[in-house]
């Protein structure tokens, strides 16, 4: 007679991909405990009061954690934290969210990484394969538990956001198709200020592919590049570029985006594309050739290309006030986000920029600044670090307080065709909730002018 071992899933953290790692635990018969460092919501305790599951907040108690046999741990909790340390001393596996529900899938799995426009490439992906008739489903860092569409929704194929803490827990998990946007300093308080670190992080999105797998990247991109000159790599390459041409891969002839797989050619003209500015037609080049690489038809990929409006708070245009376009970015967090939201800039732009630094280099910005930027309106606590990097180029900087201080501020300078762009380059936390909230507060002070 078999004898039944109880499995016993502890999982840290009592978040969207907690929540759905216990949901999807349970159903796979395991015995479950939670437990999270700060104050679970309400709503989530309710479902795990629900679902019959042990939680705890405010605290972790070790000997109800350590025994566990597998624990799952939140993205947001650094792997430097004692308890973490203990549990892998002991040998118990801590794994993310990701690894945990794909032992439970055979969907095909599309993994989009990067520091900017994983968003905006996985929801355009997911657009394409969707419209084109694909069973599809979307999760991972975009907001959407993993775990828990594996456990409520059977789908044949996967498009998942993966931010470098979910890949930092990952062991087994291979996407069979890999996307990795672009590398930009980011975040590198978790990776001990080493950008080598970062750029580990974001290539184990690669580590268990094999030859029959492939990885979408960013051939422009000199960590990219670096890494790929200093390593083995095992999945079929497939490159996109605005100056290269490939083979195989994504590339701009004249003003047409290319992307060739095999003998097959997908040829669509850059102005056709919904979404301004060359960060898109990059982060199109990736979709489309996943899409491709899945058998969409030619005409749906251009067609969903021509009809995708992106999503909230990158690059959206808000409102025209006497023909000024007022522009919300506020998802512009670093210093290259920014960068291409300035050169995706067609005229003369008042640019509110500023919050909370994160060691910024503000020097790769100066010509774009030199040839488009009329004025800076700085909406942070301390701006002093804008103010000396630009004082220089820009006559107008003034400083504001407050979102609609900003607003009113760059109301007053903009004139007829010119842009009023906010792309703070910088994390929200000083002065608002987070970059939604910042975003929210920039659409309703421009609706009230
Ligand atoms: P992520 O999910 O990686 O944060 P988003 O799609 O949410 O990426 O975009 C974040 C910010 O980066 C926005 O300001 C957006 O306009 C900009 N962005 C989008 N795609 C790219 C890209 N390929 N390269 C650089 N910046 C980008």
């Amino acid at each position: 007679e078999k004898r039944h071992i109880e499995k016993r899933l502890v999982v840290l953290g009592a978040g969207e991909s907690g929540v759905g790692t216990v949901i999807l635990g349970k159903k796979e018969g395991y015995t479950v405990f939670v437990s999270d460092k700060g104050k679970i919501k309400e709503t989530y305790k309710k479902t795990l009061d629900e679902l019959g599951v042990a939680w705890e907040e405010e605290q972790h108690t070790e000997a109800k954690i350590l025994t566990a046999t597998v624990v799952m741990k939140s993205p947001g909790i650094p792997d430097t934290v004692p308890l973490v340390v203990r549990l892998k001393e002991r040998g118990v596996p801590v794994v993310s969210e990701i690894e945990f529900a794909d032992n439970y899938t055979a969907a095909t799995i599309v993994g989009i990484t990067g520091s900017n426009g994983k968003t905006t490439t996985t929801m355009m992906t997911h657009h394409i394969l969707k419209t084109g008739g694909l069973d599809v489903g979307v999760a991972g860092n975009i907001g959407y538990s993993f775990a828990k569409q594996v456990a409520t929704t059977e789908v044949a194929n996967y498009v998942l956001e993966l931010s470098s803490f979910q890949l930092d827990g990952i062991e087994k998990f291979a996407p069979h198709i890999a996307v990795l946007t672009n590398i930009t300093p980011d975040h590198l308080d978790r990776y001990e200020y080493k950008l080598e670190k970062y750029v580990a992080s974001k290539f184990r999105i690669i580590k268990n592919q094999t030859e029959q797998d492939y990885f979408i990247y960013d051939a422009d991109d000199l960590e990219i590049k670096k890494y790929l000159n200093t390593h083995e790599i095992k999945p079929q390459l497939l490159p996109f570029s605005l100056t290269k041409k490939f083979d195989q891969g994504a590339y701009l002839e004249e003003k047409n985006i290319v992307v060739k797989i095999d003998n097959n050619e997908f040829i669509m003209s850059t102005s056709d594309l919904a979404l301004k500015g060359n960060h898109n037609v990059k982060n199109a080049m990736a979709a489309a050739t996943v899409s491709q690489l899945l058998k969409i038809r030619k005409s749906t990929i251009r067609e969903c290309l021509e009809n995708f409006h992106g999503v909230e708070h990158r690059l959206e245009n808000v409102l025209k006030i006497n023909n000024v376009q007022y522009i919300n970015d506020s998802k512009a967090t670093n210093v290259n986000a920014a960068y291409y939201a300035l050169d995706a800039m067609k005229s003369s732009t008042v640019w509110i920029v500023g919050g909370v630094d994160k060691g910024n280099d503000y020097s790769l910005l100066y010509p774009l600044i030199n040839e488009k930027v009329k004025a800076i309106i700085c909406l942070g606590i301390d701006n002093e670090k804008i103010i000396n990097a630009f004082g220089n180029c820009v006559d107008n900087i003034v400083e504001a307080k407050s979102m609609k201080e900003a607003v009113k501020a760059a109301y007053s300078i903009a004139e007829r065709n010119d842009n009023v762009l906010l792309s703070p380059a910088c994390a929200s936390f000083d002065l608002f909730k987070n970059y939604e909230d910042r975003g929210r507060q920039f659409k309703e002070a421009v609706r009230e002018l």
